[in-house]
């Protein structure tokens, strides 16, 4: 037996619960991971909670996230005792995931642990950090440079705005930070934020075109936010989308991709190729300080998980939530 964190969907309703889970519940898969510690993202909120159709067969542990060492493994790749970093490909919506004490998982969707990170550090990383790092690969791609001038990262004060903020510094970015919390601003700035812009600015439906200030951004609110960071971006400067936090609509004109040249470019962590997985955690390795997690990150125990999914969903949780299964 272990212990897991279990959401159900029957008859007597949506219910999520801590419980003692048997082993043999466990799904297929050719690798079997002592999970050491999992996280709290957005994502998980949403599926603990049943306020966003995350969950998709049931009963379900939920956990898009997990970090661990292999028990048992028929896969080429890994052997007993390997530790190993699980993000996404529907881990927690389709497939058991992260919040319990075991999981099994195919191989293929594994990354090692890269030798910077301890589990904790990765985890305090997690989706959130890896997908931010996504988002910045995304705005090199499309050749931002720190001469080009400000990047705007939105949702700052969440997990993918804090590491995003903190990963673009380190590259000799100047980081604009957008949030609603004022409380954050010396939060943000020990991350790197040059300045903070109130998000009650970006919130509301705004012109086609605004003046132009931001050579790229990291978005992760949606809606009119998004509309409104495209309406301000440079000329040929790129937008990295990632996230709805404020809405999954997109309210905005053609206008600065037709006449800016602007660059929309979508961002998925869930289904990301493993080239390009391995890629994020390797450059998260070398341009992300890790003396930061402590601040971005706090730890808590899977008994703590349940009341502060609806914390995080209410914009009350700053940067990254590690959870320790074991404690
Ligand atoms: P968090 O909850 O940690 O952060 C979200 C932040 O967005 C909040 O801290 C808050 O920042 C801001 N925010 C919340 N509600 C609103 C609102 N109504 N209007 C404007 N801003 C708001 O979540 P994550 O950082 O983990 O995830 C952020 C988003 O990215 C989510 O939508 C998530 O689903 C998505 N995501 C997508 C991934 C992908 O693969 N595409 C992967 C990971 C996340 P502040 O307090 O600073 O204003």
């Amino acid at each position: 037996m272990f212990k897991g964190i279990l959401i159900e969907k029957d008859e007597a309703g949506y219910r999520t619960s801590l419980t003692d889970l048997d082993e043999g519940r466990l799904p297929d898969g050719d690798v079997t991971v002592r999970v050491s510690h999992s996280t709290l993202n957005y994502k998980d909120a949403l599926a603990i909670t049943g306020k966003g159709p995350v969950v998709r067969s049931f009963p379900m542990v939920p956990g898009i996230d997990l970090t661990g060492t292999v028990e048992h493994s028929t896969h080429p790749d890994y052997e007993v005792g390997d530790m190993m970093i699980l993000n996404g490909w529907g881990v927690g919506e389709t497939h058991w995931g992260g919040l319990a004490q075991k999981a099994r998982l195919n191989g293929n969707w594994l990354v090692p642990l890269p030798g910077q990170f301890t589990p904790q550090q990765a985890m305090a990383i997690g989706t959130a950090g890896y997908t931010a790092m996504l988002c910045v690969l995304a705005l090199e791609r499309y050749g931002v440079k720190p001469e080009h001038g400000e990047i705007l990262v939105t949702g700052a004060a969440g997990g993918v705005g804090s590491v995003a903020t903190a990963v673009l510094t380190r590259l000799g970015f100047t980081v604009v930070a957008v949030s609603g919390r004022p409380a954050e601003t010396e939060y943000l700035k020990s991350l790197g934020a040059v300045e903070m812009l109130d998000r009650a600015t970006f919130a509301t439906p705004g012109k086609p075109l605004g003046k132009e200030r931001w050579a790229g951004a990291v978005d992760v609110v949606g809606s009119h936010t998004l509309a409104n960071v495209c309406a301000t971006t440079k000329y040929r400067g790129i937008v990295a989308a990632c996230g709805l936090a404020g809405g999954m609509d997109l309210p905005a004109t053609v206008a600065p991709f037709i006449l800016r040249g602007v660059t929309l470019a979508g961002i998925d962590s869930v289904m990301c190729p493993r080239r390009e997985r391995l890629e994020a955690w390797r450059r998260l390795g070398s341009d992300l300080d890790v003396s930061k997690l402590a601040t971005i990150s706090k730890e808590v125990g899977l008994t703590d998980v349940l009341p502060l999914a609806s914390k995080l969903l209410n914009g009350e949780v700053r940067g990254r939530v590690v959870v320790d299964v074991n404690r």
